[in-house]
């Protein structure tokens, strides 16, 4: 697989995924980083969250929320409690933008099929937002302070906006409401498991007498995309 396939054919794994991503050069991003950081965690979370793009530290060692914001997101996740390897945590870019500022929107068109892929691949029960920025990607045109902690569905799946770990490492207030909304997150996969649930209940069910040369195709593809 090369850096330029858009993953329309055979279903890749999350690790062939990460491997493009290491060697990805489809954004001039590629020219400063050090490291890409493809994102980790769980191969079939129930959470995935997402931040805008890597900072310094994820830079340095390759791996998504590693520097403060990271250990504040590991303190929070564990009043749940749920632990990394519960979980996947990637960003929007996978490569830092220099001098930590935002994405530019070639780059973030850029890496977007890298998400794409890993949102389909995993097929988690509620996408987590961290940031307004990585909320603006699924939910334009809306305000973190009006959309946090509230469930919407996105393309069948569960969207949950929470504020950036480091915004709430600046104020104690957000760190008290990212905290209560975190702890708020099994009750949004609670949501998305009856909506797939309702949703399942109201397909047609397959009349098993009729014989049918022609049998109807997998009904699963409204699912995703
Ligand atoms: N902030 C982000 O949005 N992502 C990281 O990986 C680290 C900090
Ligand atoms: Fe490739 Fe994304 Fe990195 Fe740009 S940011 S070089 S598209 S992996």
């Amino acid at each position: 697989m090369t850096s330029n396939d858009e993953y329309t054919g055979e279903m890749p794994s999350i690790e062939d995924i990460a491997t493009v991503v290491r060697s990805c050069t489809k954004c001039g991003l590629a020219g400063t980083r050090t490291n890409a950081v493809p994102g980790e965690g769980a191969d079939s979370p129930s959470i995935l969250f997402i931040g805008e793009g890597p900072g310094a530290n994820e830079d340095q060692q390759g791996r998504p929320f590693v520097g403060r914001a990271g250990k504040l997101l590991d303190e929070l996740l564990g009043v749940v409690p749920l632990r990394r390897s519960d979980v996947y945590i990637t960003n929007v870019v996978k490569c830092r933008p220099p001098e930590n500022r935002d994405p530019l929107p070639e780059e973030v068109r850029a890496c977007w099929p890298y998400l794409e892929a890993q949102i389909r691949l995993l097929n988690p029960k509620v996408i987590a937002t961290l940031g307004r920025h990585a909320m603006n990607r699924f939910l334009p045109d809306t305000r973190i302070s009006d959309q946090h902690g509230r469930a919407t569905v996105w393309r069948d799946i569960v969207v949950f906006p929470l504020y950036h770990p480091a915004a709430a490492l600046r104020s104690s207030t957000l760190r008290q409401t990212l905290e209560n909304d975190i702890r708020r997150l099994p009750q949004a996969v609670l949501q998305s498991l009856e909506m797939n649930a309702t949703r399942a209940s109201e397909r047609p069910t397959t009349v098993v007498q009729t014989p049918d040369p022609e049998p109807e195709k997998d009904s699963g593809q409204d699912r995703l995309f």
